[in-house]
């Protein structure tokens, strides 16, 4: 799986970093940036952060 920002669309919230934090962090910029990788044991985590973020700037891929 793949997971990606569209910082563009990022409002800065925070709800990615506090669902999964292994992986997404909010950033000096203040908008939430990939900071770790996907793996099984966060892959859940990810995709309800995706499917949390409130203006859709989490891009996932599944490969
Ligand atoms: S949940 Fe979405 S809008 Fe909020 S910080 Fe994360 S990527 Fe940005």
């Amino acid at each position: 799986m793949k997971v990606s920002i569209i910082s563009e669309n990022c409002i800065g919230c925070g709800q990615c970093e506090a669902t999964c934090s292994d992986v997404f962090k909010i950033e000096d910029d203040g908008v939430a940036h990939v900071v770790g990788e996907v793996k099984d044991e966060n892959k859940e985590d990810v995709e309800m952060a995706a499917d949390g973020c409130p203006t859709s700037a989490i891009n996932v891929e599944n490969a």
